[in-house]
């Protein structure tokens, strides 16, 4: 019997928010491996915010998903047939594959992974695009020096936790802003951040200034809007902000900036980035963080929903604050 490939496509695009109807699950037969291919079963798909933004068609760094395609997303998994020199049956391997049970590929974009030094699905995380992001973000803009204090928003997700870790070993101040009491308290008592500041407490500004005595060097911001603002106004002069997400705006809401004009008279830096340009600098960026996690110096925290079919609801969930640590699905 030939084998089956379950795949989950882009259906239709969300208007404002992600609903279930806009993704269709299928079932297709896999075609035979050309030479020079290999086939992978994916056992783990990573969730990402990104993914909400190739669901619209519009302009952005990256072409949208046409109505019709596999919705994309990194994986983690193992390969199961070859045709390829470079890729034997049992090798352990990222990529992206997309939201199915199986990925074809000739190997461009592919990379081993060593899952006896850390879980398999660190590699989607914080030894993986996300865990690079803040490294970036953190190192390459913001470039904070010991005594600083580092912002960080969504300091408990996939991101910001790794950025906190790192201003932490950087020997600098760290504070997160979560949403919510547990996982502001994660994000002290867990990753060992100096603060968080719960943005749904209703005190924002008066919280985030107790917890920024010193005011703010630098600024990794995820979220956008009321964040952005209360953070911006807390800004030391020729301060740098690290561009990295705008979350609050990715249904199409508006996140207007109520002050620009700080970035002025605080004379601040401020950097836009896409983590996928920056190729060259991942291998360094994964041996940094690969070792972190395996000496546990680096600390990270999953949500694991079971089956393919779960990621729709498990998109839904991220774009609204559901996940607690790093959004994953379990396909096998
Ligand atoms: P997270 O694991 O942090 O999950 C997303 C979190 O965002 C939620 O848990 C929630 O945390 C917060 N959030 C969701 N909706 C809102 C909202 N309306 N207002 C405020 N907060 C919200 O995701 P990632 O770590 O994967 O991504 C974090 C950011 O980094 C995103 O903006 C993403 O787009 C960006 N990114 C950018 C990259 C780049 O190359 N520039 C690469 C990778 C990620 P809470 O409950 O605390 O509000």
């Amino acid at each position: 019997m030939t084998p089956m490939n379950r795949r989950i496509l882009l259906a239709s695009r969300p208007q404002g928010a992600v609903a279930p109807d806009n993704f269709k699950i299928e079932q297709v037969p896999l075609a035979p491996l050309a030479e020079g291919q290999f086939r992978v079963r994916n056992h783990y798909l990573s969730v990402d915010p990104y993914m909400r933004g190739r669901m619209n068609d519009v302009k952005s760094y990256a072409e949208p998903l046409a109505l019709g395609d596999v919705m994309t997303g990194g994986t983690v998994g193992e390969v199961v047939e070859s045709k390829h020199g470079g890729f034997a049956v049992g090798d352990k391997v990222t990529g992206v594959f997309g939201w199915q049970d199986y990925g074809t590929s000739d190997g461009a974009g592919v990379r081993k992974i060593d899952d006896t030094l850390v879980p398999a699905t660190a590699y989607l995380g914080v030894a993986g695009m996300p865990g690079v992001t803040a490294w970036y973000g953190l190192n390459k803009i913001i470039a904070p020096r010991a005594g600083q204090t580092v912002v960080v928003s969504a300091a408990s997700g996939a991101v910001g936790s790794v950025v906190g870790q790192l201003a932490k070993l950087a020997g600098c101040r760290a504070v997160g802003i979560a949403g919510g009491a547990e996982k502001c308290r994660y994000v002290v008592e867990a990753l060992g951040f100096d603060a968080c500041v719960d943005y749904k407490a209703g005190n924002l500004y008066r919280d985030l200034k107790a917890a920024t005595p010193n005011g703010v060097d630098g600024y990794f911001e995820n979220v956008g809007g009321e964040v952005f603002d209360a953070t911006l106004a807390r800004m030391n002069p020729f301060g740098r902000i690290a561009l990295c997400g705008m979350i609050a705006g990715y249904d199409g809401q508006p996140v207007p900036l109520k002050q620009p004009s700080i970035i002025l008279t605080m004379r601040l830096l401020v950097q836009g980035f896409i983590v996928t340009e920056h190729l060259a600098l991942w291998p360094e960026a994964l041996g940094t963080l690969v070792a972190l996690v395996a000496q546990k110096k680096l600390r990270y925290r999953e949500s694991i929903v079971e089956g393919l079919e779960r990621a729709p609801e498990a998109l839904m969930g991220l774009l609204q604050g559901k996940n607690f640590g790093k959004q994953i699905v379990k396909i096998a």
